[in-house]
């Protein structure tokens, strides 16, 4: 067990049987593990009180100022179970640190590199029994954590919370997409933004999360999968999709990604490809990409590959944009280095490949 961490057992965990059963087809985020990481924070206090202990409801003041004003963070890494039965997390500090990048901009108190990834292997000991074990080398199961830290006072005043929790829930997930990978069709939104200039778009926090859902609707009764959102001031520059990050593949070799401009979610998956692009002989490149490049790349022929990337769904080829005056086929776009990359990136996670950037712990 991590040093810190109490831990008060489940009198009540779930029936080997039944969680085995849940494991075997677990859905995304249905499901919840045994146990939850919790850390308070008061203003005079610091963080303390560092324990695991039973999954269960909260309980909060009507008047938390969470349920408010919104201020509250999370963050989404999952931990992989590799053939010797030993499990991992992928790169788990730079989630700590977007998740203090988060805490700063929501005015939240941030956590320690030590905390965060003490708080997940906490976790991980008492409920390892839920992280899947692949069937296969095509089978993408995993168990998705996720850390979230909410401001709890009771107080109706708006100003930064002085007392604040902290938790990670975990949950078994199978791979995002049942039956194999298949290219997402995309809704370029024209209504909505997600992020300005000096706004909260580079922070994973609810309410970003919130403020897309209407885009989303509209992606769905327009039958597309997901949206991407173009930046706020010009409506002109690609920014990113609700959930993830996108990447261009250029004919002679250039793998383009938006560049961080404060309104876009710095992605793990987004700054892993970027270092993993050479190996694939790929130059990466993080520059503005306007909605016309996008469009007239693929008329010419310069762009040959469009992909999203998350952890969620890892890499997944785009199939289709389609917008209120135009819909662009990609399907014969959709592909090889996208599935290379995602080949790479999942051997590493799963303990297949040599992990040379000391990325797995
Ligand atoms: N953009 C947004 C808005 C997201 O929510 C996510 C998922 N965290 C991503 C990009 C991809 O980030 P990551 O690769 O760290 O999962």
């Amino acid at each position: 067990m991590t040093k810190g961490f109490d831990v008060r057992a489940s009198t009540q965990p779930a029936d080997a049987a039944i969680r085995d059963t849940i494991l075997a087809n677990p859905g995304f985020g249905r499901h919840f593990s045994d146990h939850m990481a919790h850390v308070r924070w008061t203003a005079d206090g610091g963080w303390h009180g560092h324990e695991v202990r039973p999954y269960g409801p909260l309980s909060l003041d009507p008047a938390a100022s969470v349920l408010h004003y919104a201020q509250e963070i999370f963050e989404g890494i999952k931990a992989y179970r590799h053939e010797d039965g030993s499990v991992w997390t992928f790169r788990p500090e730079k989630n700590a640190a977007r998740f203090r990048n988060s805490a700063r901009r929501l005015a939240l108190p941030e956590l320690s590199d030590e905390d965060f990834v003490g708080s997940l292997k906490a976790l991980l000991a008492q409920d390892s029994a839920w992280v899947p074990t692949p069937a296969s080398a095509s089978d993408e199961c995993s168990l998705y954590l996720r850390p979230f830290m909410i401001a709890s006072e009771a107080f109706l005043g708006v100003r930064p919370s002085r007392e604040v929790d902290y938790y990670v829930i975990a949950s078994p997930v199978a791979a995002y997409f049942k039956g194999g990978i298949k290219p997402v069709s995309i809704w370029l939104s024209s209504h909505y933004n997600r992020a300005a200039a000096g706004g909260t778009g580079f922070a994973k926090c609810g309410g970003n999360y919130a403020g897309s859902l209407a885009a989303q609707s509209e992606a769905t009764a327009n039958g597309c999968d997901q949206v991407v959102f173009l930046d706020a001031a010009e409506n002109k520059w690609v920014e990113e999709l609700g959930g993830m990050n996108l990447f261009f593949v250029f004919k002679d070799g250039r793998l383009v990604t938006p560049r961080l401009t404060g309104t876009i979610l710095e992605g793990v998956t987004r700054d892993s490809i970027l270092t993993m692009a050479g190996d694939l002989g790929l130059t990466p490149e993080e520059r503005p990409v306007s909605i016309d490049e996008w469009r007239e790349g693929i008329a010419s022929g310069e762009i040959t590959e469009v992909f999203a990337c998350g952890t969620a769904a890892v890499i997944t080829p785009v199939g289709e944009l389609v917008s209120e005056d135009a819909r662009l086929d990609l399907t014969a776009n959709a592909g090889d280095v996208a599935m290379r990359l995602r080949r790479q990136l999942l051997d590493l996670q799963y303990g297949r490949a040599e992990d040379t950037r000391g990325w797995m712990t």
